[in-house]
């Protein structure tokens, strides 16, 4: 279906990230039921349970029921090529040209919503959550200020897409409070660590993709198999206690410096939706090992933003603008490694990029980086100055590809910051 364009009987404010080219997948609760399946047109939710129930799905494979779940797992198991065909009806019945719902005000009254009358929640069942580290800016980056600025890339990074297992379980939706960590710190003048609040809160940029198709223990993928076990994508906040992570990551790597919260964005866009922004990726010298080659383009051309939001302020300081297409290794490549040892996939997976970083100086994706470890400050427009996240601060992240009627944008994922306990 041509995606050119197209114009919605449903009012989409000028600059929307949900326009008829979008179409994502999320859940949502409101006073009249609990959580089920939604996607978003303009400012307006669309209760996809009650449109099938309206008999408005009809012919496409679903399974009755299948929006009424509170997380996305059943349908996203469904697959990609079911949720393409499902896309595509939602976009044919809410076509300006089309009447079939537009004239029956009735049911319109029962499927759609104001999108400040429902309250977004999880959208994905996580499983097993992985964090790469496949932006060469910022591994570069935190290379020259922790190790050596001559040799900032370990010997692997161009080799392996790197990456940890992160904690699931504390995987939260956009406006979910980030309580401050307490943890072990110690600064280099100290002789020992002492257990309190983080001092060196932090973001860190990212996008993670979620996985539809699972494959059985012992099997392996191509990038190119990659492909349709890939869903779609949300904006990821790994918020990042810095001193606590200095201290525990040797030998074994991050841990509990991670694992007190990370933030998504509660819209799931597609890839399909994505598909008209894939784009070139930087040119990997040394040529990947045969099984990471991938002679497709699987980047895409994001625009990613950062804002801090102090306690208080009406106003926002934007801090960082970056861009998904600087990623280095892609998340066909990136899934394909996950899987090369047997490892695994489930639905429900959640992948997130690592820290994306651009060329720049203000497309740095982490306060590490911008304020290059607390030795430049960022000006907020409270007067007060940033080094790191303070009690209080709003840190709000958002994205989108294109422009006018044909953007596909994520919305935003923002968390506050409550003080330590
Ligand atoms: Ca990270």
């Amino acid at each position: 279906m041509s995606q050119q364009s197209l114009e919605s009987w449903i009012e989409i404010p000028q600059d929307s990230d949900f326009t008829l080219a979008n179409i994502p997948f999320g859940i949502f609760s409101d006073s009249f039921a609990g959580p089920r399946v939604g996607t978003r047109i303009g400012d307006t939710v669309v209760d996809l349970n009650a449109l099938q129930s309206e008999g408005y799905l009809q012919g496409l494979g679903l399974p009755e029921g299948i929006f009424a779940s509170s997380v996305l797992n059943p349908f996203m198991a469904l697959g990609r090529s079911v949720a393409g065909l499902v896309r595509n009806r939602i976009i044919e019945l809410f076509s300006a040209d089309n009447q079939a719902l537009q004239s029956n005000a009735e049911v319109q009254e029962k499927i759609l919503r104001h999108d400040n009358q429902v309250v977004m929640c999880m959208p994905v069942n996580v499983g097993d959550y992985t964090d790469f580290y496949s932006s060469i800016e910022h591994a570069t980056n935190v290379g020259k200020m922790f190790r050596d600025p001559d040799n900032a890339l370990l010997p692997n990074w161009k080799y392996i897409p790197v990456g940890y297992h992160g904690r699931a379980s504390s995987i939260v939706v956009s406006g979910t409070p980030v309580r401050r960590p307490n943890g072990q710190r110690k600064l280099p003048t100290e002789d020992a660590p002492t257990f309190g609040p983080c001092r060196t809160l932090d973001f860190e940029l990212e996008m993670a993709f979620v996985t539809c198709k699972p494959t059985t223990l012992g099997e392996t993928l191509t990038p190119k198999d990659a492909e349709e076990h890939i869903f779609g994508m949300v904006l990821f906040n790994d918020w990042s206690a810095r001193d606590i992570q200095k201290w525990e990551y040797v030998p074994l790597g991050p841990y509990l410096g991670k694992s007190f919260a990370s933030s998504v964005s509660p819209w799931v866009v597609t890839m399909d939706a994505l598909e008209p922004f894939r784009t070139q990726g930087p040119k990997q010298d040394p040529a990947p090992l045969p099984y990471l080659e991938c002679d497709v383009n699987a980047n895409y051309d994001i625009n990613l933003e950062v804002s801090i939001k102090p306690d208080g302020s009406h106003d926002e300081a934007k801090v960082c603008s970056s861009n998904y297409k600087y990623m280095y290794w892609n998340m066909l490549q990136q899934l394909a490694h996950q899987a090369s040892n047997g490892c695994n996939i489930n639905v429900g997976d959640m992948y997130a990029s690592g820290t994306i970083s651009g060329p720049t100086e203000d497309s740095f994706g982490s306060m590490l980086e911008l304020s290059w470890a607390g030795s430049k400050t960022l000006p907020m427009p409270d007067g007060s100055e940033r080094k790191f996240i303070q009690d209080g601060d709003t840190v709000i992240m958002r994205g989108h590809s294109g422009e006018g009627k044909n953007r596909v944008g994520f919305g935003e994922v923002k968390g506050q910051v409550l003080p330590a306990k």
